[in-house]
């Protein structure tokens, strides 16, 4: 299992420094541990790889899509961020102010989301408004009464688990 890093999916690793410049490195401040870590590391989990391989990639021929990841500064409370840039290809920012761990299970969440993206269940549209199934919200919606939100807790919570197949 070690290693099945997704045959048909192209991940782009694009790994940062932790330690940023100054002005980027407001929320590492030297109370807080620093995690280091790759974007390697967080993808080596074999529930990341098994829902990459059966969920998002399905199966050959079919083509996965294009997933970016990077880790980001985000604000110290979001830990992942998705976006669909275009047609099946997505950008995923990752919070590095968290463990290892922590971050597997983030991306596991955000993965979820590109699934429900690909499945046409999830569309972001202008003016702030979301379609979810047919339904139409805004970001206004809380984030934890947010459906596609409950459902990624739910698959993630289901489905991921912290142990590495290394
Ligand atoms: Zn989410």
């Amino acid at each position: 299992m070690l290693k099945r890093l997704s045959i048909l999916i192209t991940i782009f690793c694009v790994c940062f420094h932790f330690l940023q410049t100054p002005d980027t490195n407001k929320y590492n401040t030297s109370n807080k541990k620093i995690f280091k870590y790759t974007i390697v590391d967080i993808v080596d989990n074999k529930s990341i790889q098994d829902f990459l391989a059966d969920s998002i990639n399905f199966n050959p021929p079919y083509r996965g899509p294009v997933i970016k990841l990077k880790f980001a500064p985000l604000h110290p409370r979001i830990g992942g961020l998705t976006t669909q840039v275009t047609d099946r290809v997505y950008f995923i920012q990752i919070n590095s102010l968290y463990p290892l761990f922590s971050a597997r299970r983030i991306l596991f969440h955000e993965l979820v989301h590109v699934f429900q993206f690909e499945k046409e269940w999830l569309k972001e549209l202008p003016g702030g408004v979301v379609l979810w199934k047919g339904n139409y919200y805004t970001w206004g919606v809380p984030w934890s009464q947010r459906p596609w939100e409950i459902q990624a807790e739910e698959w993630t919570e289901e489905l991921f688990k912290i142990e590495s197949d290394k």
